[in-house]
């Protein structure tokens, strides 16, 4: 368990040689850092193939349960938000729903986050020190920036990878709040089901200041614009590594310069 007191990327500054002290620390400590346990945990699964990327991503995975809980007789109600779990001598015995109709069971098993289910299914009243302690005190993952493109091209030559790309960029941009000097490019080429033939979607994620974004939300058409990828993308996709690519691009979904 030595592992689990060593950061990543205290453990990156251990190599030698840089190319590799500066990929493992991209990898596993750029966005937030983590023990080193749970680096070698993920690489034990993908060594054991006990884990990786159902093809046709998470909502294609949560279909083939579905099939397979409603073939065996389940039912599910979608878009019904729970307001409270109902409890009775301090056991869950059902729910209310938010248009007021209750729903008795055996058992109620909450798969919505635990903030909500602790603090307001709940009201609170079964949170102890040390659960309220983990959401007062433990540190936040930064906010990240997601942007989906669908790209007309098709991405063959670069090698298949569902952790994604990171490239260096040859200047740095200053983008919601941030000097970004790396871009993390996730290419589906390898889930065919993602794109029309000839086509690819593609993927770009990195952390902002989250109060640079609440400030600028004060200003709606600012707000909108910066979201909706206005100069601050193009300036972003046409420096550094990106800009060899970018002449075989047209993008198909994201709005056009
Ligand atoms: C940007 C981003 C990237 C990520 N990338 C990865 C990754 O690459 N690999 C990885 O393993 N993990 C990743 N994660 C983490 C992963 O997505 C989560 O750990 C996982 O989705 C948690 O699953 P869950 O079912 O517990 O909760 P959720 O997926 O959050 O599902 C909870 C559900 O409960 C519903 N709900 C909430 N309140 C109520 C209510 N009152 N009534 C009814 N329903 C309610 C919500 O609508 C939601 O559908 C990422 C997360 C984010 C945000």
């Amino acid at each position: 368990m030595k592992w689990r007191g060593i950061s990543t990327s205290n453990y990156s500054q251990r190599f030698q040689n840089l190319f590799l002290k500066e990929a493992f620390f991209e990898a596993f400590a750029g966005k937030m850092d983590m023990p080193v346990l749970g680096m070698l945990t993920t690489l034990g699964w993908l060594n054991n193939k006990a884990a990786g990327y159902p093809l046709g991503g998470s909502l294609e995975f949560s279909r083939a349960m579905e099939r397979r809980y409603m073939g065996l007789g389940g039912e599910i109600a979608y878009q019904s938000r729970v307001v409270k779990i109902l409890v009775e001598k301090d056991r869950a015995v059902g729910v209310r729903l938010a248009d007021g109709s209750e729903h008795r069971a055996d058992w109620v098993i909450s798969a919505a986050d635990g903030h909500t289910t602790i603090f307001e299914m709940l009201d609170g009243k079964y949170a102890d020190k040390k659960i309220r302690g983990y959401y007062e005190n433990l540190p936040l993952f930064e906010p990240l920036i997601y942007v989906g493109l669908g790209v007309n091209g098709t991405f063959n030559d670069f090698p298949s990878s569902v952790g994604g790309l990171n490239f260096p960029l040859a200047e740095t941009v200053p983008l919601g709040g941030k000097e970004v000097n790396r871009l993390g490019v996730t290419i589906y080429n390898f889930d065919p089901s993602l794109a029309p033939p000839g086509q690819t979607t593609l993927k770009v994620m990195f952390p902002v200041n989250y109060d640079w974004w609440k400030t600028l939300a004060q200003d709606p058409a600012r707000y909108r614009a910066e979201r909706n990828g206005s100069w601050t993308w193009w300036w972003l996709f046409s420096t550094g590594a990106f800009r060899a690519w970018r002449p075989r691009w047209r993008c198909v979904t994201w709005p056009p310069r």
